[in-house]
């Protein structure tokens, strides 16, 4: 995968692509995702911080946007209006030009 080779110039990590990501079932089809332990991104690191921040895949890029037109209310930056109205314009317009497509056409995205 595109974001393994990223990963593994960037911070000389070897992944394993299995332990890191899974297939999942969406509405359109198969995708992969990373892995979640306990609630929680692998690639999330004790001190809470990304540690692939610099090849992170493009939903975390566009997080809280989730949709073309919903954000996760979840967000403590969107619960406490941290957002501006223009961010979060523009992340939507991401979500629409890169991603909305792109999981409607094809039979196996990948998030990464
Ligand atoms: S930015 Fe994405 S890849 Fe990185 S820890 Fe958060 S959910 Fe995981």
């Amino acid at each position: 995968m595109e974001l393994i080779a990223k990963i593994r110039e960037e911070y000389a990590l070897e992944l394993d692509p299995k332990k890191y990501f899974r297939k999942a079932q969406g509405e359109h089809g198969v995708y992969f995702a990373v892995k979640m332990i306990k609630g929680q991104c692998i690639f999330l690191n004790k001190e809470k911080r990304c540690r692939i921040y610099k090849c992170r895949p493009v939903l975390c890029e566009l997080y809280p946007v989730i949709d073309v037109d919903s954000v996760d209310e979840r967000c403590p930056a969107v619960k406490e209006n941290k957002l501006s109205v223009e961010m979060l314009a523009s992340l939507k317009k991401r979500y629409a030009d890169e991603i909305d497509d792109r999981i409607k056409i094809e039979q196996t995205f990948r998030f990464v």
